[in-house]
């Protein structure tokens, strides 16, 4: 007639359970109650039917009420006590008490998490083995098919503590902070989300490599001279990061400024204290920390971090415009200039890869599209080229044909080596992205 009554009495009767763990044993049983009143409910209508039977003589009825005393419930003692029946109490069987822990620890997360600015939450915990093993033995044991287990529990209850003291919203999938309980070394780990920061960066003066190099930008130590520096460094000082990574879709060789609309990156800040930053001011201070060098355009914080393999991967595809001032040995005859516009109309150019860049990359042949090309002369050994071409082709390669490497190029067509060449992106297109 009672399944759950009958159940929980025999569970009970071998087991010494807090309410919690004996309300978990039935928790997919009723809505809008915690384990802690399932579990609860359920001894106090056992103490009352046992109560009711001792009243009608049946004096066994003693031992049973025991056993739902001895985990401390106050109701059961007490009406031992009225009979002058002692009893000898014990912590939980399955947790040993584990949830009069959670209070000391929501307490704790709420002092650790006072300095860092989030609007989302989610709790993980680690729980000694010991006591997994024992919830499952009774899960087995008794055969119960409406129970959930003891970390769902523990996540659920400290998420709904800290959501409501601090404001908070509960979320499982992208939360700012990731809360880690370790109940068994008693510590807490605090994750927070990367802030991702899109924005395109113009490089307007040569010299300058894009990489900071190993390590990136952080907080400690200032890195060298690089884009990624002069980017990064104020993006943490607003931050609080403790490290910035710039992730670029694609990369300028060290000589080759990059103007027009600038080349698109993410800036990927790691633990940062402070998330809602005032956008323009970053980029009045990227601007005051490389004295001009280098500016940053479209700042805008995204979400999805598959931004970041994208950009990357783009960058094979984004059309590119050049310009380059090329200045050869001989003359330059200006009628060749026309038959130069006339052959890189649309044409496909193929590349084997750079001998200079053959030390780090493996030797493949590239196709790649050279959509137009316009020329003029500037003196009579030097010409202004703009090259509109497919992401991902060697520009410099084009133009010196690399003994031979890079067919159709211009210094075969012209019959001359170039002895300077001065580079400049002005456009890369605009990248479709997710967010
Ligand atoms: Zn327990």
């Amino acid at each position: 007639m009672y399944p759950i009554l009958n159940e929980a009495l025999r569970i009970l009767q071998k087991y010494s359970l807090c309410c919690s763990c004996l309300g978990r044993a039935f928790a997919m049983l009723g809505r809008g109650l915690t384990n802690e009143e399932r579990g609860r409910a359920i001894k106090l209508v056992l103490t009352m039917q046992l109560h009711r039977k001792l009243l009608e003589g049946n004096v066994e009825t003693l031992e049973l009420i025991k056993c739902i005393a001895r985990s401390s419930f106050e109701p059961a003692l007490l009406l031992l006590e009225k009979y002058g029946v002692s009893v000898e109490t014990s912590k939980c069987f399955i947790c040993s008490n584990i949830f009069e822990k959670l209070e000391d620890f929501v307490s704790r997360v709420l002092k650790a998490v006072k300095d860092i600015e989030f609007n989302t939450l989610l709790v993980g915990c680690k729980i000694p083995t010991d006591i997994t093993i024992k919830e499952e033995k009774i899960r087995e044991e008794f055969s119960l098919k409406f129970s959930e287990n003891i970390k769902r529990e523990i996540n659920r209850r400290v998420g709904k503590a800290l959501c409501s003291s601090l404001n908070k919203a509960y979320d499982p999938k992208a939360p700012d902070l990731t809360i880690l309980l370790d109940l068994g070394e008693n510590t807490i780990e605090l994750i927070i989300k990367p802030l991702l920061i899109y924005g395109r960066y113009r490089k307007l003066v040569r010299g300058i490599p894009q990489s900071a190099g190993r390590g990136n930008v952080t907080s400690e130590t200032k890195s060298r001279e690089s884009i990624e520096e002069y980017i990064c460094r104020p993006i943490l000082n607003v931050t609080h990061g403790k490290r910035a990574i710039l992730h670029a879709s694609g990369r300028e060789d060290v000589d080759v400024r990059v103007l027009g609309r600038g080349r698109p990156f993410v800036v990927e800040v790691k633990d940062p204290l402070v998330r809602s930053i005032d956008l323009s001011l970053v980029k009045k201070k990227v601007s005051e920390y490389s004295e001009g060098k280098v500016d940053v355009e479209g700042l805008r914080i995204v979400d999805q971090r598959k931004i970041i393999s994208r950009i990357k991967a783009l960058s094979q595809h984004l059309n590119k415009t050049y310009r380059a001032v090329v200045e050869f040995e001989e003359i330059v005859d200006e009628k060749m200039l026309e038959v130069l516009e006339k052959k890189f109309e649309n044409v496909l150019v193929r590349q084997r890869t750079p001998t200079r860049v053959l030390y780090r990359r493996k030797d493949k042949v590239r196709n790649k599209m050279v959509y137009s090309l316009r020329a003029r002369s500037l003196n009579e050994n030097t010409i202004e080229l703009i090259i509109k071409c497919q992401g991902g082709l060697y520009v410099k390669e084009l133009i010196t044909g690399d003994s031979g490497r890079t067919s159709p190029s211009i210094a075969e067509i012209l019959g001359s080596q170039p002895k300077k060449i001065e580079l400049d992106i002005i456009d890369i297109e605009e990248p479709f992205l997710i967010t």
